[in-house]
């Protein structure tokens, strides 16, 4: 779908949805800045350079056994013998060129010597003397990774916008990149709403509700490699929220949270508005969390997720964490659905899609997923017990005990 082509006011289906925010900040063509971190530091940052092997990788014929290095067609049939020429550990170099009918012992990570193509493990020989046997025969290159096989010198290894994961850590590393081009982590702006809402260090009132919120949706934005911003409490007042809202335009995405439902308090829609806002869309067909805006104010991007913690919870890691990734010079990174075996029948209406909260089991040969008990979208005690969620498509019937099933494990 292009970008805009569904009225604001339409509900959108979830994957509607996800490619309305994935056009949007693929439209607004964000570069973010770039700064240059020492190796230790760039875990979770997206690559801002394109980087190359330095040499070959390996960067010699390497032995992956200890044993010995012998030309491997002086092995073809069962039982040869050959002459023990000398030994090679890792971290040296074997000096002179192997001959016929000659070996080398050598370990596990050290260079083959010159003349020689294979290794035998060592528990395929018997030793007597300087005489050494070979049981069976040896392929050429058996037990050698050769030089070159895994990369080429010059070959482009990591592209930019790829994310330093602990892998690309440990490629960046073997290349000696010590310091490393990556992009600025943008800065969240989290303004939670609601006059009901106190500090969470706050006594409240029975009337009140801690604001679980911030706390929460800092711990997705930290998660996804941005910056969070924990702006005060804006209450269900338009004045006071304007001015709070317009506080946190410097930020490069603004999260906020409640107070976009149908209720007579709930302003940041208006409040958005009066600032010049665009919306993109206002409703997504997604349980929980259908009232769900997203649009830019100005140059920031905004979502306005609802209230409900666990719908908060939910929106801000389908929507928000790809769109950060973005900001921070990735790809558009969908969230990711897995297969499970469902464990009990799920009553479901069908219409939305549907995440619940569930526990994702691997200990049986096949995964299984099972709903925890959780009482609707204000529940974090059943989310806390979750590790990810069951997903259910709108049009797809219930599904019964032992049917393969969608689950979207949790990233945070
Ligand atoms: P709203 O989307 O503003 O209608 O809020 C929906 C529900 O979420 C209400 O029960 C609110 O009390 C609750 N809620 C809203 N914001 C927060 C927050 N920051 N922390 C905890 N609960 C919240
Ligand atoms: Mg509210």
């Amino acid at each position: 779908m292009e970008p805009g082509a569904a009225s604001v006011t339409q509900m959108l289906s979830f994957e509607q949805a996800l490619l309305e925010v994935e056009a949007r900040l693929a439209a607004a063509n964000f570069v973010p800045a770039i700064e240059v971190l020492p190796l230790s530091r760039a875990w979770g940052r997206i690559l801002a350079e394109d980087v190359n092997a330095d040499r070959d990788y390996p960067p010699f014929n390497r032995s992956t056994r200890d044993g010995f290095a012998i030309r491997s067609e002086d092995a073809g049939g069962a039982n040869s013998v050959l002459t023990l020429a000398g030994e090679v550990r890792a971290g040296e170099y074997f000096k002179s060129e192997v001959g016929a009918g000659q070996c080398v012992a050598i370990m596990t990570g050290a260079p083959l010597p010159a003349g020689t193509d294979a290794v035998v493990m060592i528990e395929h020989t018997r030793t007597e003397g300087n005489k050494i046997e070979i049981e069976r025969p040896v392929a050429s290159f058996e037990n050698v990774v050769r030089k070159g096989s895994e990369c080429r010198a010059g070959k482009d290894i990591l592209p930019k916008g790829r994310r330093l994961r602990a892998g690309e850590i440990g490629l960046l590393a073997s290349v000696g990149k010590g310091n490393v081009a990556v992009y600025f982590r943008p800065r969240v702006a989290i303004i939670p709403t609601g006059d009901e809402i106190v500090p969470m260090d706050h006594k409240p009132e029975w009337y009140q509700i801690r604001n679980s919120n911030s706390a929460m949706l800092a711990a997705v934005v930290a998660s996804a490699g941005a910056v969070p911003w924990e702006m005060g409490i804006g209450p269900d007042e338009k004045k006071a929220l304007q001015s709070l809202i317009e506080k946190s335009l410097e930020s490069d995405l603004l999260l906020l949270s409640g107070g976009v439902s149908m209720g007579k308090y709930d302003f940041v829609e208006d409040v958005l508005e009066d600032l010049g806002a665009e919306f993109y869309f206002r409703s997504v067909a997604i349980r929980p969390g259908k009232p769900l805006v997203f649009g830019r104010v100005q140059d920031t991007f905004f979502f306005g997720l609802p209230g409900n913690p666990v719908s908060g919870f939910v929106t801000c890691n389908l929507f928000a964490r790809p769109a950060i990734g973005v900001l921070m010079g990735s790809r558009f990174e969908q969230p990711r659905f897995l297969r499970a075996r469902l464990a009990k029948a799920v009553r479901h209406k069908t219409g939305l899609t549907t995440f619940m909260p569930a526990r994702i089991e691997t200990r049986e040969a096949e995964p299984v997923v099972s709903l925890v008990g959780w009482q609707g979208s204000g529940d974090l005690v059943g989310v806390a017990e979750a590790n990810g969620f069951l997903v259910v498509h709108p049009g797809q019937p219930a599904p019964e005990a032992g049917d393969w099933v969608d689950v979207m494990p949790m990233e945070s």
